[in-house]
C-alpha cells in the first residue's frame, strides 16, 4: 500500500553474547525520507544499523523492508534488496586506489551508479582516482566510502556518523552530498551525535537512549528542543 513505510522496525531486540543492548527499538522510514538516529555514545545506534543489515547475529523482533520481513535474512540477501551501510570506520581498502575501491562494491544489483555518475556527485574522487585509500584526507575517505555504496545499487542508505572527526568545512560538504542524494531519490537513515548538523539536512529525528527510541522530533521542532537535546546527547 502507498501508506506502508519503506522500512518498519518493530520491537527490535539485539544482543552481543549475553549482553542485551537493543531493548525494543521502534521506528519507521518512508521512501525518500532522510531520518536520523540521535543519541549518546553507546545508546545503540550502530548496533541498530548492524541489525538492519543482518550483521548482528542475535536479533529478534521485526524489520520489514518494502513490506517484506528481513529479520532473519543474511547480509547479502539484505544487500540485494537494496540496503547498504556506510560504516563508521568507512570500510574502504587503504592499499587500493580510489578507482579500484570503486570497482569493488560489497554487493551488486541493477541500478548501481556508473563511474561517471559517481564522479558527477564527487568530482574530487575523479581527481584522486590513482591515489590510494590511505593517501586521502578524512573527508575524501568519507566521500569514497559513500561512493562505494552508491555503486551497489542500494536505494536505502545507512550512514553511520559520516561527519565524525571532520573539520566544519568538510562537514558542510558532506551535508551537501547527503542533501544531493536525497534529491536524487535515495532514502537515508543517518546516525549522528551532532544534532545541529542533522537539523540542516534531515526531515525527522529519532532520539535513542539505552537501546530504545524515546522520542521522535520533526525537523522544524529541533531548535525548540535544542536545550533538552544538548543535555540528552551530552554535548
Ligand atoms: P557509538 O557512537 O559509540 O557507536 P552507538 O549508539 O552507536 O554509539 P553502539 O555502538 O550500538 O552504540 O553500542 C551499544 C552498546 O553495545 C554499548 O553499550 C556498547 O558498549 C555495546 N557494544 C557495542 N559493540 C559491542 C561488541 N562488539 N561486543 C559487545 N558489546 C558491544
Amino acid at each position: 500500500a502507498a501508506s506502508e513505510p519503506l522500512l518498519r522496525v518493530s520491537n527490535l531486540q539485539g544482543h552481543y553474547g549475553d549482553s542485551h543492548v537493543l531493548h525494543g527499538m521502534n521506528f519507521e522510514v518512508r521512501e525518500g525520507e532522510l531520518v536520523t538516529l540521535l543519541g549518546r555514545n553507546g545508546a545503540g545506534k550502530t548496533t541498530t544499523m548492524r541489525a538492519l543489515m543482518g550483521l548482528l547475529n542475535k536479533r529478534t523482533g521485526s524489520i520489514t523492508f518494502q513490506g517484506r520481513e528481513t529479520i532473519s535474512l543474511l547480509p547479502e540477501a539484505i544487500g540485494r534488496l537494496g540496503l547498504a551501510i556506510c560504516p563508521e570506520e568507512r570500510g574502504i581498502f587503504a592499499s587500493l586506489s580510489v578507482a579500484e575501491n570503486l570497482e569493488l562494491p560489497p554487493v551488486l544489483r541493477p541500478g548501481g551508479l556508473t563511474l561517471a555518475e559517481v564522479h558527477d556527485i564527487f568530482p574530487r574522487l575523479k581527481e584522486r582516482a590513482r591515489s590510494r585509500g590511505n593517501q586521502l584526507s578524512g573527508g575524501e575517505q568519507q566521500m569514497l566510502a559513500i561512493a562505494r555504496i552508491l555503486r551497489t545499487g542500494a536505494k536505502f542508505l545507512l550512514l553511520d556518523e559520516p561527519t565524525e572527526g571532520l573539520a566544519p568545512v568538510i562537514v558542510e560538504q558532506i551535508g551537501a552530498v547527503i542533501t544531493d542524494l536525497k534529491r536524487r531519490g535515495f532514502t537515508i537513515l543517518l546516525v549522528e551525535q551532532n544534532f545541529h548538523f542533522a537539523a540542516t539536512i534531515a526531515d525527522r529525528h529519532y532520539v535513542v537512549e539505552d537501546g530504545t527510541v524515546v522520542d521522535m522530533i520533526p525537523n522544524d521542532q529541533i531548535e525548540a528542543n535544542a536545550g533538552r537535546l544538548a543535555t540528552f546527547l551530552g554535548v
